[in-house]
């Protein structure tokens, strides 16, 4: 349970959202916990369409009391034609999400890639506002990933959109270890 002093607590409750094309939507997340567990947050990161393997983050969370990651994709990028298995995964994701919102125990909730889990029909964006609507008081939420839903931007209270000027990819840099992955 949340052990914040009351004047750090009373504060949260806002929705945020990180979504658009360009590079730094998941990383300004894991840089908002990194903030976040200095001060004594409890939080978790639920990650959509992301497999639990060979991820930066998963390493350095596992080192930090308060703050768990909790990868709930399959082992494989999901593809844009939702396969019933994507569709599965994803909707289990959102349960646990759900749990954990209402469980009282975090401060922060991120829920990584879930625009894109919504922008491809794996996950209703309906049930999502419909959970953020209904979560208890203090607690912070984060969603993040490229198409965010109209809805979820009319009901958030911050909404930054990421705009890619130059990706090192267009010249045919892969992701390298430590920076994307
Ligand atoms: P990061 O995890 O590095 O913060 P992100 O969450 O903004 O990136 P995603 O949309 O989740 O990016 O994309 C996943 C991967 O694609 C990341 O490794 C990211 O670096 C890479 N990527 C992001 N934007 C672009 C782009 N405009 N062109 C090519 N690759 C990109
Ligand atoms: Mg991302």
């Amino acid at each position: 349970m949340s052990n914040l002093p009351p004047d750090v607590k009373n504060k949260l409750g806002l929705v945020q959202v990180y979504t658009g094309e360009g590079k730094g939507k998941t990383t300004a997340a894991l840089g908002l916990a990194f903030r976040a567990v200095g001060r004594g947050l409890e939080v978790v990161m639920v990650q959509f369409l992301k497999p639990p393997e060979d991820y930066g983050e998963h390493i350095s969370a596992s080192r930090i009391d308060n703050f768990t990651i909790l990868p709930l994709g399959l082992d494989h990028m999901a593809s844009k034609v939702p396969r019933k298995e994507d569709m599965e995964v994803s909707e289990a994701a959102l349960a646990k999400a759900e749990e954990l919102i209402y469980s009282g125990k975090y401060d922060l909730v991120i829920l990584d890639e879930i625009n894109v889990a919504m922008s491809w029909g794996l996950v209703d964006a309906d049930k999502v506002l419909d959970m953020l609507k209904k979560r208890p008081a203090n607690i912070e939420v984060v969603l993040t990933g490229r198409g965010a839903p109209p809805p979820i931007i009319e009901y958030a209270d911050l909404v930054t959109e990421m705009r890619p000027v130059k990706h090192p990819f267009n010249k045919g840099v892969h992701a390298r270890k430590g920076i994307e992955f």
